[in-house]
C-alpha cells in the first residue's frame, strides 16, 4: 500500500514511548505538506484579513453606513504621518531599504485598526499603533527568502530548501557570484567553453558513467530525456511506479507534457517481465523505471529487477532509463548511515546496465537544486544538442555549488563528514543523545523555572521523498511553558529571527538535534529565550500574543 503521497510525511512515531492516543498529531513539518490531508498553508490563511485576499486594504462596510458610534471611533484614528514620526518607527525606517516601506506599514496598521473599531473591538492607543507599525515595518523590510533553523529532524525538508550546502560549495558560489567567471570560457585557449564541462568529468568519475549533463532539477532531467528520446512514441512503465512526488511531479503528467505516450503495464502490486515484453511494439521508444522514492509497495508484490529489464531492452534494441530520484553517490559509511543502504545508488543502477540514470542534485547528493542525467555517451550527446537544453540549463551559481560538492565525493569517506546531508544522516544514536542532553542543559540554564525541558527517544526522517520506511533513531528535546499554549510558542519561534521550525506533539514543542547545523544550538537557545520572555510579558499585560 502506498503510505504517503507527499515528500514530508509527518513523523510516524510519537517522540515519547508513553505518548497516549492514536491521534499523534503531525509535527510542524507535516503540516506544511498535507500529510493526512489535514494541512495547508494555515499560517497564510490565518494571516489574511477576514474579508479574504485583496480586500484587506479596503475600508470595511463599503455597502452600508457605519453606525454613528463607530464613525465616532474612527475619527480618533491617528494620521499616517503621526505614526511615522514616532521614534520606534523612525528607528526602524533608518535601516537601509526600510524607509521605502514605512508609509505602507502605517497604512496597513491603520486599515486593520479601522476594521477592528468598526467591528466593535477595543481601540488601540496611538502608542500601541506606532509600535505595531514599527513591528510591521521590520517584517516588511526583511528579506523574504532567508535562513531558518530546522529543528524538525526532517533532513531533506523541501519547504525549508532541501539540502544545506557544504562549506566548500558555499565558498565556490561566493567566489563566482560577484565576479566574472569561466562559465563558458576556456582560459587555456581564450575561446568558448561549455558550462557543462565544469561538472562533466567529475560526474563521470563519481558515477562511473560514460557521460553526463546537468539541468535545473530532476523533473527537468526526466522531461528532457522523454522529450528527446520518446516524443510521439511510447514509453513503457509499470503501474506500480506511476509516482507523484511533491504534488507537482507526476510521472504520467511529465510523460504527457513531453509528448511521449504512456503505456502502463502490470498492476499496482505486481509487474512481471512478461508484462513489459507483451507491451513492446514498433512504437516503443524506451523502457522507464521509476524509483518509488516516497512510498513502498509491500505484501503480495512482484517487480522486475533492473538487470532483467536491461536484458529485455537489449534484446529489443530499446534504451532503459532509470529515474532513481535521490542521487546516492557513495556506499553508506558510518554507524548511523546504515539506513541509506535501502536507497538505490547511481553507480549501482549504471552497473546494472541502465542506459541513462536521472537524479536530483539536492536530495541525498547534498548539493544545489539540479537534475543530472548520466549514462551512455551517444544518448547524452543527443540530449545535449537538443534546443530544450537551452531552456533547462543551470546558472553559474548552481554549477559552482555542484562542482564543489562533487569534488568532495572524490574522497568518499570525507564526503560523509563534509556534505551536510550525509553528515546528518550518519550521526549515531549516541552522538544525537549527547547533543540532545547538551541542548536541554542550555535551555534549562537559560529558562530556569519558566519552562519544563524534557528528553525523549524519537525518530528523524530523511525527507525529500527518500527512504520513507527507514526510521532514523534520535533523541528529542521537548519544551513546555506553563500557561502558554504550545501553538503560541511555536508561532513565536516561527516569527523570530531567524525563525525556528520545530515539531508539535502531545502539547510540547520538540527539537531534533539531527538537523541543527553547527552554531544553531546557540541561536536556538537565544530564540527560545526571547520567545518565552515575550510570551510571558505579553501574557502578564493581557495581550493576545506578539505582533505578527
Ligand atoms: C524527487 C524525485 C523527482 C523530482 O526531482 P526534483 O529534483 O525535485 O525535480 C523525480 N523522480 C524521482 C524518483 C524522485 O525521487
Amino acid at each position: 500500500m502506498p503510505q504517503q503521497g507527499d515528500e514530508q510525511p509527518a513523523p510516524r512515531t510519537p517522540p515519547s514511548p508513553g505518548a497516549s492516543g492514536p491521534a499523534a498529531r503531525p509535527a510542524r513539518a507535516g503540516q506544511h505538506t498535507g500529510a493526512g490531508g489535514a494541512a495547508g498553508p494555515q499560517d497564510a490563511a490565518a494571516a489574511q484579513a477576514p474579508g479574504g485576499p485583496g480586500k484587506a486594504a479596503a475600508p470595511a462596510g463599503g455597502g452600508h453606513r457605519p453606525a454613528r458610534a463607530a464613525a465616532q471611533r474612527l475619527r480618533s484614528l491617528p494620521a499616517v504621518h503621526r505614526l511615522l514620526a514616532h521614534p520606534a518607527v523612525q528607528q526602524e525606517a533608518a535601516r537601509p531599504v526600510a524607509a521605502a516601506w514605512a508609509t505602507e506599514a502605517a497604512r496597513q496598521v491603520l486599515d486593520e485598526e479601522r476594521r477592528r473599531r468598526l467591528e466593535g473591538g477595543e481601540p488601540r492607543t496611538p502608542e500601541q499603533l506606532a509600535l505595531a507599525t514599527a513591528a510591521r515595518l521590520r517584517a516588511l523590510a526583511r528579506p523574504s527568502l532567508r535562513r531558518v533553523i530546522n529543528a524538525t529532524g526532517v533532513v531533506l525538508h523541501t519547504n525549508l530548501g532541501r539540502a544545506p550546502l557544504a562549506a566548500e560549495a558555499v565558498a565556490a558560489v561566493a567566489d563566482v557570484a560577484g565576479a566574472y567567471s569561466t562559465l563558458e570560457y576556456d582560459p587555456a585557449t581564450g575561446g568558448r567553453g561549455s558550462r557543462l564541462d565544469h561538472v562533466r568529468h567529475l560526474l563521470r568519475r563519481v558515477t562511473g558513467a560514460e557521460d553526463a549533463l546537468v539541468v535545473n532539477n530532476n523533473a527537468a532531467a526526466v522531461f528532457l530525456v522523454l522529450a528527446v528520446l520518446a516524443a510521439g512514441r511510447e514509453v513503457i512503465v509499470s503501474r506500480g511506479q506511476l509516482v507523484e512526488i511533491g504534488g507537482s511531479f507526476r510521472i504520467p503528467e511529465i510523460l504527457a507534457a513531453s509528448g511521449a505516450r504512456l503505456v502502463e503495464v502490470g498492476t499496482t502490486n505486481k509487474t512481471r517481465l512478461s508484462d513489459y515484453e507483451a507491451a513492446i511494439g514498433p512504437e516503443t521508444a524506451l523502457l522507464l523505471r521509476v524509483h518509488t522514492s516516497n512510498y513502498r509497495i509491500v505484501g503480495f508484490t512482484a517487480s522486475v529487477p533492473l538487470e532483467d529489464l536491461v536484458a529485455l531492452g537489449r534484446r529489443h534494441g530499446l534504451p532503459v532509463v532509470d529515474d532513481v530520484g535521490s542521487g546516492l553517490l557513495v556506499p553508506p559509511a558510518g554507524d548511523g548511515a546504515r539506513g541509506l543502504a535501502a536507497e538505490p545508488s547511481v553507480r549501482g543502477s549504471l552497473a546494472a546496465g541502465a542506459d541513462l540514470v536521472t537524479f536530483s542534485g539536492d536530495k541525498l547528493l547534498g548539493g544545489p537544486q539540479a537534475g543530472i542525467v548520466a549514462g551512455r555517451a551517444d544518448l547524452v550527446a543527443r540530449l545535449r544538442r537538443h534546443p530544450l537544453m537551452r531552456a533547462l540549463r543551470c546558472d553559474k551559481l548552481v554549477l559552482a555549488a555542484l562542482e564543489a560538492t562533487l569534488r568532495l565525493y572524490l574522497d568518499p569517506a570525507g564526503a560523509f563528514r563534509r556534505v551536510p546531508v550525509l553528515a546528518m544522516l550518519s550521526r549515531s544514536g549516541d552522538e544525537l543523545a549527547r547533543a540532545a542532553r547538551r541542548l536541554a542543559a542550555r535551555l534549562r540554564r537559560a529558562l530556569g523555572d519558566r519552562a519544563r525541558v524534557v528528553l525523549a527517544p524519537g525518530h528523524s526522517q530523511a525527507g525529500g521523498g527518500s527512504l520513507p520506511e527507514v526510521p532514523w533513531p534520535t533523541t528529542l528535546v521537548g519544551l513546555e511553558v506553563p500557561g502558554i499554549p504550545v501553538s503560541a510558542l511555536a508561532a513565536a519561534l516561527r516569527a523570530g529571527e531567524p525563525p525556528v521550525v520545530a515539531r508539535i506533539q502531545d502539547d510540547l514543542l520538540w527539537f531534533d538535534p539531527r538537523t541543527l547545523l553547527p552554531g544553531d544550538d546557540r541561536l536556538l537557545v537565544t530564540a527560545v529565550t526571547r520567545a518565552v520572555d515575550g510570551l510571558i510579558t505579553a501574557g502578564a499585560q493581557g495581550e493576545a500574543g506578539p505582533e505578527p
